[in-house]
């Protein structure tokens, strides 16, 4: 291992050009043209990094695919995840250097998709490149799979996961993408809850009415949106959806071991979200409420006039965006039609439309044999304990692994926590970046016991 990592250090200047270099082909999900082009220069690197792969069709946007295999006949394989789609990059004047020409300052290097998720898949392409050099064949089988989509839900990938099983197919799933709790101390996540975007919308007028000529004898659509969404939650922010929460299932005691070597200090939370209060009882109830129950969110509203001074309208409509993280067991498809009669039943002339796709809640045991090493590994590399969270509050397709594909998924976010995901300015600390590389390897080498 100690000559891998010389390696992997001596090449430090030249993987940050590696990671400028597919930064800088723009690949938003939502404009395929761009995605096309980013997907044929990540191959062309690829292959200059030993590794040959190929772009693969899918319903939607393609998938990048490579498979390496080792000579061991016993070895595991394992599946590399990563996305090569970016967040859109507007609005530019809210960023100080051009999103899509990386600069670097202050040890960050900035430009969207440097964490989210390029620089991060990098992480393992770069530890295959050191290891073949190092000993001319990988200890394990390697598959990477890069999906064109994830940033617009994944639908392609999961569509091809269905119908690929067999190239899928893994011992273990491994999955580098969001930020480190810290950036002193690796992270570990065995699950993810999943995430559904859908509007209310009422309209009961052509247009926005004089509220004194008409006032009192005309229906005001914010006002019954208000009441609706006064009825679906309580005020302790639990959904009062009738079977909202049958199919949550409690942690486990296993969890509870985890969650007790978790910090909890509510004051400081409260001050690194910029937040007045954090609503937790406990540690127990904060990290439950984080991971293992769902939430029903009121993400915006608009209706009427909302602009300074006034203007006397009754408004022609109102629109509640809303959203749902599911928690591990609950289905989408379920929850969306209890909500829906849940509206029907209050206001039926309310509609609900789903937007965009959902992701499903994933979940993998956290004594999951395949597991063990790597979270070793994930130490070894960092000189530290890992901070192994059961689930994360966020959303990943991993339910294409865990629930489609059937094989467990870890993941190990390299980025920083203030990475900006998402964001103008998003970056990675060039030592994160370094790190990550390190850590692929010694994960890796771990899995296929290389000395
Ligand atoms: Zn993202």
């Amino acid at each position: 291992m100690k000559n891998i990592h010389a390696l992997i250090d001596q090449n430090r200047e030249r993987y940050i050009q590696d990671l400028i270099d597919i930064v800088s082909a723009p690949s938003i999900g939502t404009r395929p043209e761009t995605v096309r082009n980013c997907a044929q220069v990540i191959v062309d690197k690829m292959a200059k990094l030993g590794i040959e792969a190929q772009i693969m069709e899918t319903i939607n946007n393609p998938v990048i695919f490579a498979e390496m295999k080792c000579k061991n006949p016993d070895a595991v394989t394992v599946l590399f995840y990563g996305h090569y789609d970016v967040q859109p990059a507007d609005d530019l004047e809210l960023w100080d250097s051009l999103p899509f020409q990386p600069e670097i300052r202050n040890g960050r290097i900035y430009g969207r998709g440097v964490a989210d998720n390029k620089g991060q898949f990098l992480c393992h392409l770069l530890a295959m490149e050191a290891i073949l050099k190092e000993h001319g064949e990988l200890p394990v089988n390697i598959k990477i799979i890069l999906d064109g989509e994830e940033e617009i839900g994944s639908k392609g990938l999961a569509d091809f996961a269905a119908k690929n099983k067999e190239l899928l197919k893994a011992d273990l799933v491994y999955t580098s993408d969001g930020g480190s709790q810290r950036t002193d101390t690796p992270t570990v996540v065995f699950g993810v809850r999943g995430v559904m975007n859908f509007d209310l919308d009422l309209v009961t007028a052509d247009i926005d009415n004089h509220s004194g000529n008409k006032g009192g004898v005309t229906r005001n659509p914010a006002w019954e949106m208000v009441k609706l969404l006064d009825k679906m939650i309580d005020e302790n922010g639990r959904a009062l959806i009738p079977g909202f929460y049958d199919a949550v299932l409690p942690m486990t005691e296993k969890d509870k071991e985890l969650i007790d070597a978790l910090q909890f200090d509510p004051e400081r939370f409260a001050k690194d979200f910029g937040v007045q209060e954090i609503i937790a009882k406990d540690k127990y109830d904060y990290y439950d409420k984080l991971m293992f129950q769902p939430t029903l969110t009121l993400n915006g509203l608009r209706s009427g006039w909302t602009g300074d001074g006034c203007k006397n309208i009754i408004p022609k409509s109102a629109t509640a965006k809303m959203e749902v993280r599911f928690a591990w067991k609950q289905d989408p498809d379920t929850i969306y039609k209890l909500i829906e009669d849940f509206v029907k039943e209050h206001n039926p002339r309310v509609t609900m439309k789903m937007v965009e796709d959902y992701m499903y809640p994933s979940r993998n045991l956290p004594d999951t044999p395949i597991f063990q090493p790597v979270i070793e590994a994930v130490e070894k590399a960092w000189n530290v304990k890992p901070i192994v969270c059961p689930i994360t509050g966020g959303s990943l397709p991993d339910f294409i692994w865990t629930t489609i594909m059937e094989q467990p998924s870890i993941v190990v976010p390299y980025a920083n926590p203030d990475e900006a995901n998402h964001a103008p300015n998003e970056n990675f600390l060039l030592d994160m970046f370094h790190q990550g590389v390190h850590t692929s390897a010694e994960v890796i080498c771990a899995l296929g016991k290389f000395k």
